[in-house]
């Protein structure tokens, strides 16, 4: 029998998504999978972990899945602790070390959803404040900038940077990633806290990547590193539009680049902080945002011939010289 997740009203509404297009209006892309017992949704076929359907982030990955219609919970467990386990099924024994490498991005992916825990899998409609579908809002969408607003601010997508970064900034802008607030508000967990790094706000995206002292500690540095002011921004929107506005492609590839290393290490302190205790440093966060981007620039881009000493004085030099 053939598996899928879109059942009952939602099939009806897949068959007129086609009527919505000729409008300009891609249905089904303001609907998002909330996946909880893993048992409705397609893991690699199904749109769950990020903008895309596994099968076309990974093809590499889908191509050697033994049962390519295999659901979540074929692939994931998450016991009563909320701890994360994968299972792979690989039509072949040995795999290249290019392979483990995707593996481990997947594996982090699927680690940083946020599953919801003990319930069936569902949409929830991204047309409205409360994540409930209504024609009304439907209406709103259609006559509104809604539609436009949610299709122009995550584009995202950025070809030097690993999968699980670029998945992890979407969600980000969507404000789906599991900082406290996001958890408290879709009652994941039942009482909120505060920042890990400062104890003097609830954990908020905008507070852990933009208004902390250590976030700015971080994007001080990152900007004194690429003299370019990271620091005036309100949002992390604002940050990727005015890197959008840069005199060249390339100049703004690279400012996008370095604003995605800069969120993703800020994400890694807060959970080394979070769940192992360790002691925050500037320093050691700078080092890290470099390392981790000259590392992908060097294998993702076509400026493979960039070197160490002149990256880590000026990134922007050593790309555009
Ligand atoms: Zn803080």
């Amino acid at each position: 029998m053939a598996r899928s997740s879109i059942v009952g009203a939602w099939q009806k509404i897949s068959k007129i998504g086609t009527c919505f297009s000729s409008l300009g209006i891609d249905l089904l892309g303001l609907f998002v999978r909330k996946v909880g017992l893993g048992n409705k949704t397609r893991f690699w076929l199904d749109v769950w972990l990020g903008q895309f359907a596994l099968k076309d982030l990974f093809p590499k990955l889908y191509s050697l899945e033994l049962f390519k219609d295999c659901l979540v919970c074929d692939r994931v467990m998450v016991n009563d602790l909320g701890e994360i386990k994968t299972i792979w099924a690989w039509s072949r024994g040995s795999l290249s070390a290019e392979t483990h490498l995707d593996i481990e991005d997947l594996q982090e992916m699927v680690i940083l959803y946020s599953f919801h825990s003990g319930k069936n899998d569902s949409w929830s409609w991204r047309g409205g404040a409360l994540g409930i579908f209504s024609v009304q809002d439907l209406r709103r969408v259609m006559a509104s900038k809604i539609y436009e607003e949610i299709y122009t601010t995550p584009c995202i997508w950025e070809g030097w940077i690993p999968i699980k970064v670029n998945c992890f900034v979407w969600r980000l802008l969507l404000n789906r990633i599991p900082v406290a607030v996001n958890l408290l508000a879709r009652g994941l967990v039942s009482i909120s806290w505060s920042c890990t790094f400062c104890s003097l706000s609830d954990e908020s995206s905008d507070h852990v990547f933009l208004d902390c002292v250590r976030a700015k500690q971080v994007w001080r540095a990152v900007s004194l590193w690429c003299g370019w002011d990271l620091t005036a921004l309100g949002s992390i929107e604002q940050l990727l539009e005015e890197a959008s506005h840069s005199s060249s492609h390339l100049r703004k590839r690279i400012l996008k680049a370095i604003i995605y290393s800069s969120i993703w290490s800020i994400w890694k302190q807060r959970n080394a902080k979070t769940f192992s205790g360790r002691a925050f440093n500037t320093e050691f966060v700078l080092e890290e945002i470099k390392t981790n981007l000259y590392g992908w620039i060097k294998h993702r881009s076509p400026h493979k011939e960039i070197i160490w000493q002149d990256w880590i004085v000026s990134p922007l030099d050593c790309i555009l010289a």
